[in-house]
């Protein structure tokens, strides 16, 4: 949920919160913030189940996260109840972002694993047979993931699903504004028969989040906002072990001339409003070249006039998770007005709910000193500049301190492909917006602010392994350059090498 109600502390002390529904204002459960104590407990728990779980074989690990497929398969219903519940998403948008994504990521990880991760030869270039590389993907032992509230249960699942694969131990701490959805992923995995204290789940704050961080943990998968993501690095670093930091976006959507505006507008549309805009990959900035302009702002006006709201889920735009980003969002939508923006559609607080709804906006006129061209809004809003040409759109969409995602609409596949590969951003698409995170075969992460490391892919997964390199020599190596005693002969040997290799073009194709 979303709205946090400090209520009478509990057992031992412990700071609890009253959390209520952003849709209906409903009380939705109460959280009790677990201390850094519980915390270490839960990690030493991890660790003493870890290495039985590393020992098992990748099919033998797939099966446990198959069976937590068929339980959220089954099990869905209750699934969205609590999610909704504590999110304010409408159904359709719980369904595809939280359960769909979510049970694609179990199948494809419990299927594909094996694969990436099995142990490979590879021939050294340099050394032919005489020595063998091994390449032995080791799991790193107890895995912290620290997660948001804008997909609760989905960015908790994935990682943890990742880290479990590879042959890790879990200490999972959700966001205090969702903590139920978090809890389910243990519940989940518990149900599946996951071996005890394999995937811990401790609720809190962001006090339970830094303790975690500094606890005896082997990497933190942390996805949430740059200020926490620093924090998180700096605790990695005091203790030299690695992190990946998912951060926030301010993503651009360029509309090039020759765009199918169709499709443009309905992909600025879903792309900035799905989640109520609350999705870190989700389009800020439009920017449309002058000569379509009018009319792709009119078809993204129009297909937002009809989307509607309602506390009960069966809507098009959800609630805004939490008052705080309510707050942020009605700072922006302010600031770009005093600076000459124009609302076209909605703009404001939706009156005729008590929730907390912003209703689905479009906006002209922006530019870049305004703070919702500069800073993430996380708002159901269509925020567009109008720009000279691509080449503008291009400049004005990499002048940001974040680099998350972005995407180009075109009908001409080279100019998309060049722009794309132009733009200063994690992950970019052609035509299409707001899906990276969801094409698990892609590597997801972000530049400059927007994050450190990636996460999905091939890289991603092999991210929660140590990759250990063997190395092992087939011939006796007597006699070699790299033996004592050093001698004359030896030296010469070793420069006729050199001049063979690097000294003539027969050499240099070998090498
Ligand atoms: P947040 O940084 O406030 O909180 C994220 C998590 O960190 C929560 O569980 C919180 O309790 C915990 N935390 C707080 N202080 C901590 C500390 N000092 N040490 C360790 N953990 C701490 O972020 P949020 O408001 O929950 O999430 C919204 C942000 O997440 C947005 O900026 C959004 O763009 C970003 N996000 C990024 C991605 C991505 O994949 N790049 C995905 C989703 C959300």
């Amino acid at each position: 949920m979303a709205i946090l109600k400090d209520i009478e502390p509990g057992k031992g002390g412990r700071r609890r919160f009253a959390l209520h529904s952003p849709a209906t204002l409903d009380k939705v459960g109460e959280l009790e913030v677990a201390t850094a104590e519980e915390v270490t407990a839960a990690v030493g728990r991890a660790r003493a189940a870890q290495p039985a779980w590393a020992a098992l074989s990748f099919k033998e690990r797939g099966r446990y996260l198959r069976r937590a497929l068929d339980i959220l398969r089954r099990r869905r219903e209750e699934f969205l109840e609590v999610v909704m519940g504590e999110t304010g998403k409408v159904r359709m948008e719980a369904l595809t972002m939280e359960i769909f994504a979510s049970l694609d990521f179990l199948n494809y990880w419990a299927k594909r694993a094996g694969k990436i991760l099995a142990e490979r030869k590879q021939r050294t270039h340099l050394f032919g047979p005489t020595k063998q590389l091994r390449i032995v993907y080791r799991p790193l032992g107890v895995v912290a993931i620290i997660t948001p509230w804008n997909g609760p249960f989905v960015l908790s699942l994935n990682p943890t699903a990742q880290a479990l694969m590879a042959g890790n131990a879990v200490v999972l701490k959700p966001s205090e504004i969702t903590p139920y959805s978090g809890k389910l992923v243990g519940d989940l995995f518990a149900e599946a028969g996951l071996p005890q204290g394999l995937v811990e789940v401790v609720a809190g704050d962001g006090s339970t989040g830094a303790a975690l961080a500094e606890a005896d943990v082997d990497k933190v998968s942390f996805t949430g906002s740059v200020a926490t993501g620093r924090r998180v690095a700096e605790a990695c670093a005091r203790r030299l072990v690695p992190c990946t930091l998912e951060l926030g976006g301010n993503d651009p959507l360029i509309v090039c001339h020759d765009a199918d505006l169709e499709r443009a507008a309905t992909g600025a549309v879903f792309g900035s409003l799905l989640n109520a805009g609350q999705v870190c990959c989700s389009a800020e900035r439009v920017y449309v070249v002058d000569t379509v302009a009018d009319e792709f702002t009119e078809k993204v006006a129009a297909k937002v006039r009809v989307l509607r709201q309602s506390p009960d889920g069966r809507a098009d735009i959800g609630a805004i998770i939490r008052p705080e980003q309510l707050a942020i969002i009605e700072r922006h939508v302010a600031d770009a007005l005093s600076k000459g923006a124009e609302i076209l559609v909605g703009g404001r607080r939706n009156p005729d709910l008590e929730g907390l709804f912003f209703e689905p906006t479009v906006m002209t006129g922006l530019t870049p000193e305004m703070s919702m061209m500069r800073e993430e809004t996380f708002g159901p809003i269509i925020a567009i500049v109008r720009v000279k040409d691509e080449e503008e759109a291009l400049r004005l969409a990499n002048d940001s301190d974040y680099g998350l995602n972005s995407s180009v609409w075109t009908e001409n596949t080279r100019r998309g492909l060049d722009l794309a590969r132009r733009i200063e951003a994690g992950s970019t698409c052609i035509n299409d917006c707001a899906v990276t995170y969801g094409v698990t075969e892609a590597p997801f992460g972000g530049v400059k602010n927007s994050g450190l490391g990636q996460m999905n892919g091939a890289s991603g997964l092999r991210g929660y392994c140590h990759a250990l390199p063997i190395v092992r020599d087939r011939l006796a190596a007597a006699g070699a350059a790299g033996s004592y005693p050093y001698d004359e002969k030896k030296e010469k040997g070793l420069l006729r090498v050199i001049k063979v290799l690097w000294g003539t073009p027969l050499g240099r194709w070998m090498a």
